[in-house]
């Protein structure tokens, strides 16, 4: 159940016997020369479709823009400043909790956004904290970054091994072959071997990222990416995500 395809009565008749409500949010940005710029949200957002369907959870709309700065260097890359993505999550909350919706369950697609994501969480809790207790007192949130489940990680170490890399990997280009066939971009023949590194940790600017990472990607061998591998990380992810909602929901 999508939320962006039903009606004010049938969320109203939801909220009766749910409170449950999936997140995805993802980021619109480079993956190298061969990922689609919005990877990112496209795999959150088809991971938590699977999952709501699974589950018969609602799924909110996408947040499709997220904290990419680092890839500003690359042209179509759009980002949110970290403070106006904690306050586009802080807002989002606050919308469903105020309709009653008490597990709030986001589905992340993009490293970048984790740190603002738990910024924002406890934006929201402290908002909680320094008012009266009320219903909704008890609203809580939780993020899955969808590539790190323990299983999920996993099948794609199995799979891809070295190969993955740490950005534009392997494995989410694989999920997008699958969920997008009729878009698939062939690998160039001249790819060069990626340099391995840590965005999070080792990269001050977009011009730094560029500098050291030329066509985009951080370690991935993308010509890995095929449809069939994709479909099978993206069924895993699925049903791991599925479950450890179910058990959140029912907290
Ligand atoms: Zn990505």
């Amino acid at each position: 159940m999508l939320l962006a395809l039903s009606t004010w009565p049938e969320i109203e008749r939801y909220l009766g016997d749910n409170t449950g409500i999936i997140v995805p949010v993802g980021s619109t940005e480079q993956h190298g020369p061969t990922g689609f710029i919005g990877t990112d949200f496209i795999t959150a957002t088809a991971i938590a479709e699977g999952c709501g369907v699974q589950i018969n959870c609602l799924v909110s709309p996408p947040i499709t823009v997220g904290m990419a700065q680092h890839h500003m260097a690359f042209p179509g890359t759009i980002t949110l400043r970290p403070s106006t993505f904690v306050n586009v999550i802080v807002d989002w909350i606050t919308s469903l909790s105020k309709h009653g919706f008490r597990r709030i369950y986001f589905v992340n697609g993009h490293g970048g956004n984790i740190a603002p994501l738990i910024t924002a969480f406890n934006e929201f809790y402290a908002s909680l904290s320094v008012r009266a207790e009320t219903e909704e007192s008890s609203t809580l949130c939780k993020l899955a970054n969808w590539w790190a489940m323990p299983n999920t990680d996993s099948i794609i170490k199995e799979i891809f091994a070295d190969a993955d890399g740490e950005h534009a990997t392997a494995s989410e280009i694989a999920v997008t072959q699958y969920i997008h066939p009729e878009s698939i971009k062939p690998a160039p023949k001249d790819l060069e071997q990626a340099i391995h590194g840590s965005a999070a940790l080792d990269i001050h600017n977009a011009y730094d990222y560029r500098q050291r990472f030329v066509d985009g990607r951080i370690g991935s061998d993308v010509r890995e990416a095929n449809q069939k591998d994709g479909e099978k990380v993206f069924k895993k992810a699925v049903s791991e995500i599925a479950e450890d909602c179910t058990s959140f929901i029912r907290s």
